[in-house]
């Protein structure tokens, strides 16, 4: 699997770097143009390749020209070399329909690999291509099955209709608490994602204690990565929970528009910014909300959330250092996060508080 994986790491720079070349004398390269050179002029020159799975740089190349018009639309930064170690990947496919990929139970047949185990048992699934990837130092295997249609909403809660108020929840997103909601509810950022990235602290200050290359170094790295890994699977996990409680009890959630690249340009800020995911956030809401029939609404980030008094429109500077909302004129005093949400859940154009939410269950 290394091999494979260092495979496809090779014909994708080779194609990223050819692409760059290219480019600057002036052609318009594509994938597809670069495949079918590298297959009748590189490839030959390099007898190993043909020792290991044809699927891998045929995948190699389809990747590289999605990472190029991810690129193209915006979407995504100008693509990058593959460093080794360094989210190792490769795809293989079923070869269109010989059902050379069998998934199930804890024993699963790759094509080319060959048998392979895995800890966690799973259903019996016809699957058109796997890919395996390797994080921190152990191989996973994803692939995409296809089901029916999910059923309607019927077996969710129906959601109130828009516009009546208690359906509306203003959500601010935060450093401190990752999110606090208008009805007063707060989702700290979790215990266990704080209490890992303070270990992992201090499993990286002894890896550096190490002498680079040896293999007390290798071990305690391999550690840090293992740890890394647990961050990013508590932080997913949490995200999910949280934003899968928002657009399944609400019938309109307002969030802001925040501007995350502007604000990770504060470098204070980038850091708990960054943890928190905030554009996986808002990705994961888009969708969710689809499913679940409410609606997403997006407040201008200009509109100043922070500023305004909840209670009565008053309109004061806010510091980040300031916690707490006092307003001179009518005299409230309130939480600075909760007095955002309240004021982005009223923006959603149903004009109340949104108090009304009880039913719904804390997920965490
Ligand atoms: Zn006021």
């Amino acid at each position: 699997m290394a091999q494979h994986a260092g495979y496809g790491r090779w014909v994708y720079n080779w194609g990223l770097r050819m692409w760059m070349e290219s480019y600057r004398s002036g052609l318009k390269p594509t994938a597809n143009k670069l495949k079918k050179f590298f297959t009748n002029h590189v490839k030959p020159k390099y007898p190993w390749m043909s020792e290991l799975s044809s699927k891998v740089y045929q995948y190699a190349f389809i990747n590289l020209g999605d990472a190029y018009e991810r690129f193209f639309k915006g979407l995504a930064e100008y693509p990058k070399f593959k460093k080794k170690y360094h989210h190792d990947s490769f795809t293989l496919d079923d070869g269109g329909g010989e059902r050379l990929i069998k998934i199930g139970g804890y024993k699963h047949k790759l094509p080319f690999i060959g048998w392979v185990e895995t800890w966690e048992e799973l259903p019996e699934y016809q699957v058109k291509k796997v890919t395996i990837s390797r994080q921190a130092g152990d191989w996973y295997l994803s692939f995409a099955i296809e089901l029916p249609d999910a059923p309607p909403t019927e077996t969710h809660p129906p959601n109130p209709p828009p516009g009546r108020g208690e359906g509306t929840v203003g959500v601010d997103l935060g450093v401190l608490a990752l999110a606090t909601l208008s009805t007063g509810q707060v989702f700290p950022n979790p215990k266990p994602l704080r209490f890992a990235i303070k270990k992992l602290g201090r499993l990286q200050h002894d890896m550096l204690r190490k002498v680079t290359g040896s293999n007390n170094y290798k071990k305690a790295s391999l550690l840090v990565a293992r740890l890394h890994r647990r961050v990013a699977n508590i932080r997913a996990d949490y995200l999910h929970k949280l934003t899968t409680f928002l657009a399944k009890n609400h019938s309109q959630i307002a969030l802001e528009d925040l501007n995350v690249s502007g604000m990770l340009s504060n470098h204070k800020l980038a850091r708990a910014i960054a943890d928190c995911g905030f554009g996986e956030f808002r990705r994961q809401l888009e969708y969710k909300c689809q499913r679940y029939g409410s609606e997403l609404v997006i407040v201008d980030r200009y509109y100043p959330s922070s500023q305004l008094c909840s209670n009565c429109g008053h309109q004061q500077k806010m510091p980040l250092s300031e916690r707490v909302y006092h307003c001179p004129d009518c005299g409230m005093i309130l939480d600075r996060d909760l007095n955002a949400a309240i004021n982005l859940s009223k923006t959603s154009g149903s004009g109340g508080l949104a108090c009304g939410v009880g039913a719904a269950d804390s997920p965490l």
